[in-house]
């Protein structure tokens, strides 16, 4: 049985198209290959960079094959197939009428997956379905990333599954996952990248769904600062609520009010001080004021810190203190977090955290910057005019797995990636709404 695996389907004739073929023979079919001078009627054929005037009789029966399969499938320019057939790996690629073969031993190096993993600072989920070839595909895709796209998907978990009909799925709808399916190794044989450095063909999935990953590094960010932002309210809401009965409704107030507030206390906090120094030198001696005088400081103080404590539900000063201080260093900043806070003691805007939560979810640079690059849209791929977001996830692929070809149909998108171009929008999109934005997010959780 022959498995044939495309990303993309032969391209119409609107233009250049980098079209991906992935062929898994379990031997050669002889059809395919026997009359290796047909080849040579119609294409120039370069092999291993050496132009090969005419079909050498003696040439290699896997070699004949692989050029013979430019003939059969009415490919377009700057199509690509990857054939490993018997020990070899072949890449052919076809530019106007001219063939170009690389080809080397079958070659897979082995990578530890734990350790590529650990040093990106990512997780593996449902641990019971992982198989090698999961393994070595999302190693193979990690090494391939720059640092500092491995930095911005730091968190990030893998998950492999049984079944399914799609290759993967990027999706964030609790915490960012990449999602591999069987779908995606279909090929075992088969291979990604250059043949001599070839990686399993897996990777051609993981690193799609990269790139949508990255393309939704806004995303990723809002969920980190989400988590936190929840883990630090928890906090607050196992203290009882914290507020006094008269809340301020503008965040601009809370820095007023923290200033008012550590005034206060730290008057309060001096003036208990020197209270205790007096209360002290009265103990010592008969110096000092009257004890009556004494009785009636304290009990001001009481009073002071009593409607301190009353308007801070149960804490003491010194509780109070921790609290702004906390506010201050919140995720988001104070105003932010005091909002939050108040939705959820009052109740009234709760809905609030909802809508910053799917506004996140909604952002993707590529719908953004990725799309004014001349040649974003329609993609390098035919899977990639399914949608920018896809033509994105398909140009990070390539830029990655196969420059050379998305050099070739896409100069712009290259050149795009070769300078961060990507990495400037995932760093030039805010996470914090606007007033605007509060009530205008909308939900878009996952990317097949
Ligand atoms: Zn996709």
């Amino acid at each position: 049985m022959t498995a044939l695996l495309a990303s993309g389907t032969v391209a119409s004739a609107a233009g250049p198209v980098h079209v991906e073929w992935t062929y898994c023979p379990d031997g050669l079919d002889r059809d395919r290959w026997h009359t290796a001078a047909e080849v040579w009627e119609h294409h120039r054929v370069v092999i291993d960079g050496e132009v090969m005037p005419r079909a050498p009789e003696s040439q290699a029966p896997e070699v004949v094959y692989t050029l013979r399969l430019a003939l059969k499938e009415a490919w377009t320019e700057h199509t690509v197939a990857r054939v490993t057939v018997g020990e070899q790996d072949l890449l052919l690629r076809q530019s106007g009428d001219t063939l170009i073969l690389r080809q080397a031993p079958r070659h897979r190096a082995h990578l530890d997956f734990e350790g590529i993993l650990a040093s990106a600072g990512m997780s593996r989920g449902n641990e019971d379905s992982w198989d090698e070839a999961g393994r070595q595909a999302v190693a193979a895709g990690l090494t391939l990333l720059r640092e500092e796209e491995r930095a911005l998907l730091a968190g990030l978990a893998f998950e492999r599954h049984p079944g399914g009909d799609v290759n993967g799925r990027f999706h964030t709808s609790v915490r960012p996952v990449v999602q591999l399916f069987d779908f995606a190794f279909q090929c075992p044989r088969g291979f990604d990248g250059d043949p001599g450095a070839s990686l399993p063909s897996g990777t051609s999935t993981v690193l799609h769904e990269l790139g949508h990953a990255v393309g939704r590094t806004p995303t990723i960010e809002a969920l980190r600062q989400r988590e936190a932002l929840w883990r630090y309210l928890r906090g607050f809401w196992s203290r009882g609520d914290p507020f006094p009965a008269d809340p301020p409704t503008d965040p601009a107030d809370h820095r007023r009010r923290v200033l008012e507030l550590q005034a206060r206390l730290s008057v309060l906090a001096k003036e208990r001080a020197e209270h205790e120094a007096a209360v002290a030198r009265w103990e010592a001696g008969p110096a000092g004021l009257p004890v009556d005088e004494l009785l009636a400081r304290g009990l001001e103080l009481d009073g002071k810190e009593g409607e301190l404590r009353r308007g801070w539900g149960a804490m003491t000063p010194e509780e109070m203190l921790r609290v702004l201080d906390d506010l201050e260093g919140a995720p988001l900043g104070a105003n932010h977090a005091w909002r939050l806070l108040l939705a959820h003691f009052r109740g009234g805007r709760a809905a609030e955290l909802e809508a910053w939560t799917r506004w996140a979810l909604g952002q993707d640079i590529a719908s953004q910057a990725y799309a004014i690059v001349p040649g974003a849209i329609p993609g390098p791929t035919a899977y990639a005019r399914t949608s920018v977001v896809e033509s994105f996830a398909e140009s990070f692929e390539l830029y990655h797995l196969d420059p050379e070809a998305l050099r070739a149909v896409a100069p712009e998108v290259h050149a795009w990636f070769a300078r961060g171009g990507h990495l400037s929008a995932a760093a030039a999109t805010p996470v914090v709404l606007t007033d605007e934005q509060r009530t205008t997010g909308s939900p878009q959780p996952e990317s097949p």
